[in-house]
């Protein structure tokens, strides 16, 4: 039986790196502009991290995580997330006695198991950044900024920003039994699930997907109106920031998050057009995090953009800068005598950064010089009796079809004026 990708997996093909290479890079480049810089966690992890950092409660870790036993029966995970790895290693090398802010991005694979659909699958990608070491509004926004910064370096202009303020576990705890109080009547029409969110984590009854629970708790009492005075004004300067670099939101009461070690500040940002799962990226203030798994009470702040996301959106934008660019210099020796030669050049070019290629399949010249053609060469260097014996190539510009003879030494420069005049 044919062994094929495990299902939710797929193979990045080098037709389509291109595309990963260019997004990826734009992320680091902006992240890096911004002052942060790269952290690289391991792909799994102790389970009892992402129980902790994740949140017991939530659908990523009651449902959707790759857990096993290794030889030694420890439990570990595949990471479902990045963040928890961040906070873990911070605390693993005491860097909260160090200088402040943190300021941390990563990108790789994530894994979930999860239904999956167009734009959902059980290994994905995500870039991400996290901030550790202070609670000032103004990083709220900057982090903010930043992602939205990385959207518009990508071409995606066509977003909407939605913001909340989840305030402190003081006055969530008072906005928690208003909404207990205002569900208890009608808890039996939520559904399944809610109807366990709503006594182990009720808000998250808000953001449920369900038409059912949406209809339920139609009038339901708004986070906003439980802000305390300091967590309010949080919020105020976090707009402030954002209006300052005239920045559209949209205040959405739904956008929570149940768990305690969550903070004032929650955002997500949605890009219309790429079907159900329209939200490419999210994040959020969590000063508890870094104290629930084990460290010193410190504030955090964070977010996570997902890159097949990202592409789907520009793959419906079909931007011209995602096109592979495989231009290359194809070396020809005209008989097999040469190929040591034609060898040696090939070496040559590569050693100074020009990508080049030569003939693996014993093709005939006219073959060679089709097969070049297919593979994008602008240039073909022609190595015979005479170059060899006199030290100069036969190059031809596959473009303009003019061919000139090229003394050894000069080959480089010549090629580069060449590749560059495109
Ligand atoms: P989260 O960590 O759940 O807040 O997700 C952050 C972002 O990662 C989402 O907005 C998506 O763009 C992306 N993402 C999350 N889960 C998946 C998945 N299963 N497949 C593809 N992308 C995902």
């Amino acid at each position: 039986m044919q062994i094929k990708a495990p299902r939710g997996t797929y193979d990045i093909l080098p037709d389509d790196s291109g595309k990963w290479q260019f997004i990826e890079k734009i992320m680091k480049e902006t992240a890096e502009a911004y002052a942060f810089r790269e952290v690289r966690t391991p792909l799994f992890e102790h389970t009892e991290l992402f129980e902790r950092g994740v949140g017991e409660t939530t659908d990523i870790v009651s449902k959707e995580m790759y857990t096993f036993n290794d030889r030694a029966a420890r439990s570990l995970t595949l990471r479902p997330e990045g963040t928890a790895s961040c906070v873990r290693s911070l605390i693993e090398h005491r860097l909260y006695g160090g200088l402040m802010p943190i300021k941390w991005y990563y990108c790789g694979p994530m894994f979930r198991y999860d239904r999956p659909q167009a734009g959902r699958y059980r290994q994905f990608h995500q870039f991400g950044v996290e901030a550790f070491g202070s609670n000032n509004p103004y990083l709220d926004a900057e982090i903010i900024i930043l992602m939205l910064e990385i959207l518009s370096r990508l071409g995606l202009n066509e977003y909407e920003l939605h913001l909340n303020s989840v305030g402190c576990p003081e006055c969530r705890k008072e906005y928690r039994q208003k909404l207990i109080a205002f569900m208890e009547p009608f808890k039996k029409q939520l559904c399944k699930d809610c109807q366990l969110r709503y006594i182990l984590n009720p808000l998250r009854v808000l953001d449920c997907k369900n038409e059912l629970c949406h209809t339920a708790i139609a009038g339901y009492p708004v986070i906003s109106d439980s802000l305390c005075d300091n967590c309010r004004e949080h919020y105020a300067q976090v707009k402030a920031g954002l209006e300052a670099n005239s920045i559209s939101f949209i205040h959405d009461d739904k956008l929570v998050r149940g768990l305690d070690y969550y903070s004032n500040t929650a955002f997500e940002v949605h890009i219309p057009g790429i079907g159900a799962q329209s939200a490419v990226g999210g994040g959020g203030r969590y000063n508890g995090l870094v104290k629930e798994c084990g460290g010193p009470d410190f504030p955090g702040i964070g977010f996570a953009l997902g890159l097949e996301r990202l592409l789907l959106a520009m793959d419906a934008l079909n931007d011209k800068q995602l096109e592979n660019d495989y231009s290359c210099v194809f070396v020809l020796p005209m008989k097999k005598d040469f190929e040591a030669d034609a060898f040696k050049i090939l070496s040559h070019l590569r050693r100074a950064g020009i990508r080049a290629e030569k003939d693996y399949m014993g093709r005939s010249t006219k073959a060679q010089l089709k097969y070049a053609d297919k593979i994008g060469a602008r240039v073909v260097l022609f190595i015979g009796e005479e170059e060899i014996q006199q030290g100069f190539l036969t190059l031809r510009n596959m473009e303009s079809k003019e061919q000139l003879r090229v003394e050894n030494n000069e080959l480089v420069n010549t090629i580069n004026n060449i590749l560059h005049k495109f």
